[in-house]
């Protein structure tokens, strides 16, 4: 019974938790975490500090700031809700789900042993009816005041009771699929039971007032198969769009378009509101639209996506350029001294990017998740592994202050879902390198790995070499147990053809690009290139190595001139990294620098600065890669520079 669970188990991470019975799913499947072992410096060392520093320092910090007693005042239905805000438990589930990530590739009796006795916790918190949300269950009689007098009033607006009950299946899915045990599910399935008994035709409706709830229950659906929780999945998607609004209103409060709850969804057309909800619809309606073949949730998500890549992106890769309801501004509408980029929101992009490569196979969506994860993304974390920033700036002066400007990294915030997010991705991160379609294997991230995987029901093992960010010269060694017939798709990224990012809302000064030249065992190969991938399909040996080289040229950088705010400015990115220029390089200040055009950099390797990194040399400046500033104390920062 024991050997046969574990068995079943394996089988959920190898397929990525996917059910194998389903009909319909996206078209590529994820090669699950577990089954890459990464092997690289940059990464691992990331993973590894996530494991031993960022998550102990979590739950400490769910304790000591009263988050758990909420949870342990729930039990015993007294007390006084002790923390800020009604979405507090999830940090909780957040890091639950972090931790079980981690304990799936790294055991760790005292980790298990800790968040066994929290899930304990949570099931004491949980009311006889499933309905867990410790806001309320504490005191009902006087429950947060964004909650409502009753369950579910205030669910459209900011109790986020749904939002609550996403995270949990998230973590719970996760808890489950990396340790076999059901004592987080049970309490999951619990809960989600009593959403399909509330809501649906007939019953109870309502547009999510911060989606997440849907993700979340595809994630349970792919391991129980009960199709009430796809079923319900869509009906929320499928409430947004319904509820009265002062449509005239320029306050997106008032007109709906906070919520993305303005018009339905397959009428949406643009990225809009508060961009981390917005993140999350958007991979929810692909999670559905995969399971359910439903077209026009696919054309929606698809025009949505072109209008934020072409209109609403900085060119780190961070969305939601409004600090005033942590929105999306008007197109083209992207500050620079008060950018305001939250990390989750960067976090929610690498989600939903992965699912629209998941429907359509094409490199550009990868490309822009790499943008993502390597720069706006990284940012978020400090080189020490507990310090934070909630908001990505693009440009800090010593003159400009605004409340909204961090200038320097937080152990954890009041509301502190960027952390406990960036701790539950992390190690999930071996997830992103590899997919696979039938005979077809996409390599999409270049992380140094041993991957174990089956093509054609034959073992193939990967290893992957490379010096990446930093290096562009790449080498993969297939070795298959016997001769496979395999369809290689290698990505070649945008920035490697001349693109700064996907539809030219950012572009290369100089955008001639050479072919880039694939080898196999030594000798050049012929290859033919397909949506972004160089594709090679062809019987591998034992031992077959195929190596590219990817140009690391420094490029520069310039805007649209749709973009105001940079007109005359230049960002420099090599590789996959985008520059920036920090006071510490440049004699403590960078605001008043300016550069000629056409200035050469010269790339430096550094091992003793901030981790290990190449700088960019030029007589005038020195910058640094932006996911990098803010670790040596607070000064100025620039991403973009005057150009004279
Ligand atoms: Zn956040």
């Amino acid at each position: 019974m024991v050997y046969s669970m574990k068995k079943w188990v394996f089988c959920c991470l190898l397929f990525g938790g996917m059910l194998r019975a389903q009909q319909r799913d996206y078209p590529i499947s994820p090669v699950a975490f577990t089954r890459v072992k990464l092997t690289d410096a940059f990464w691992s060392l990331r993973i590894e500090l996530n494991r031993t520093v960022t998550i102990p320092a979590s739950f400490a910090r769910c304790e000591s700031t009263g988050r758990v007693s909420n949870f342990v005042m729930a039990a015993a239905r007294k007390g006084k809700f002790c923390t800020k805000f009604p979405f507090d438990d999830t940090d909780i589930y957040k890091t639950i789900e972090g931790a079980s990530y981690s304990l799936a590739v790294h055991p760790d009796p005292v980790l298990s042993a800790y968040v066994d006795a929290l899930i304990d916790t949570v099931a004491r918190a949980q009311e006889p009816d499933g309905y867990l949300y410790t806001a309320r269950t504490i005191d009902s009689l006087h429950p947060h005041p964004w909650s409502g007098p009753d369950r579910w009033v205030k669910e459209h607006e900011l109790s986020h009771e749904l939002y609550n009950s996403g995270h949990m299946f998230e973590a719970a899915s996760a808890h489950y699929l990396a340790t076999g045990q059901r004592n987080f599910l049970d309490i999951a399935l619990k809960n989600a039971d009593l959403l399909v008994r509330t809501f649906g035709p007939g019953k109870r409706s309502v547009a999510p007032g911060h989606e997440i709830v849907e993700m979340g229950l595809v994630r349970l659906y792919r391991i129980t198969g009960k199709k009430e929780y796809l079923e319900l999945a869509k009906f929320f998607i499928d409430q947004r769009g319904h509820r009265t609004y002062d449509k005239t209103s320029t306050d997106e409060w008032k007109n709906g378009e906070y919520w993305q709850d303005d018009k339905p969804v397959t009428d949406q057309e643009e990225a809009e509101g508060h961009a981390v909800r917005a993140m999350y619809l958007y991979s929810g309606m692909a999670d559905v639209a995969a399971l359910t073949g439903d077209k026009e949730y696919i054309a929606a998500i698809d025009r949505i996506w072109n209008d934020m890549v072409g209109k609403k992106i900085y060119v780190q890769g961070g969305i939601g350029a409004v600090g005033s309801g942590e929105r999306f501004g008007a197109d083209y509408e992207l500050p620079n001294a008060t950018a305001y980029n939250e990390t989750c929101a960067a976090i929610g992009d690498v989600f939903w990017n992965q699912r629209m490569f998941l429907l359509h196979a094409d490199a550009k969506y990868i490309d822009l998740l790499e943008k993502v994860l390597y720069n706006g993304l990284l940012s978020g974390v400090g080189l020490d592994g507990k310090s934070f920033f909630y908001t990505n700036a693009m440009q800090v002066t010593d003159s400009f202050t605004h409340p909204d400007l961090e200038r320097e990294r937080s152990g954890w915030f009041e509301c502190s879902c960027c952390p406990t997010n960036m701790l539950r991705l992390l190690p999930s991160l071996p997830g992103y390198i590899y997919a696979q379609k039938g005979h077809d294997l996409y390599i999409n991230l270049f992380i140094p790995d041993t991957a174990k995987l089956v093509v054609d029901g034959k073992a193939l093992r990967v290893v992957q070499e490379n010096d990446y960010p930093w290096k562009g010269d790449l080498s993969f060694t297939l070795l298959p147990d016997v001769p496979v017939s395999m369809g290689l798709r290698i990505r070649v990224p945008g920035w490697a053809r001349g693109e700064a990012i996907p539809g030219g809302l950012y572009v290369f000064d100089n955008k001639e690009t050479q072919k880039v030249v694939i080898r196999v065992n030594g000798t050049v190969a012929a290859y033919k290139m397909e949506e972004g991938y160089a594709v090679m399909d062809r019987v591998w040996k034992p031992g077959d190595k195929v190596t590219m080289e990817l140009p690391m040229r420094v490029q520069e950088v310039q805007a649209s001139a749709k973009v105001p705010e940079d007109a005359g400015k230049v960002t420099i990115q090599r590789g996959p990294l985008v520059y920036c220029a920090e006071w510490k390089d440049n004699g403590g200040k960078v605001s008043d620098i300016a550069v000629s055009k056409g200035i050469v950099f010269t790339p430096v390797v550094r091992p003793d600065l901030l981790g290990g990194v190449t700088v960019l040399q030029s007589s005038k400046l020195t910058m640094i890669p932006y996911y990098a500033w803010a670790n040596r104390g607070k000064g100025e920062m620039t991403v973009w520079v005057k150009e004279k």
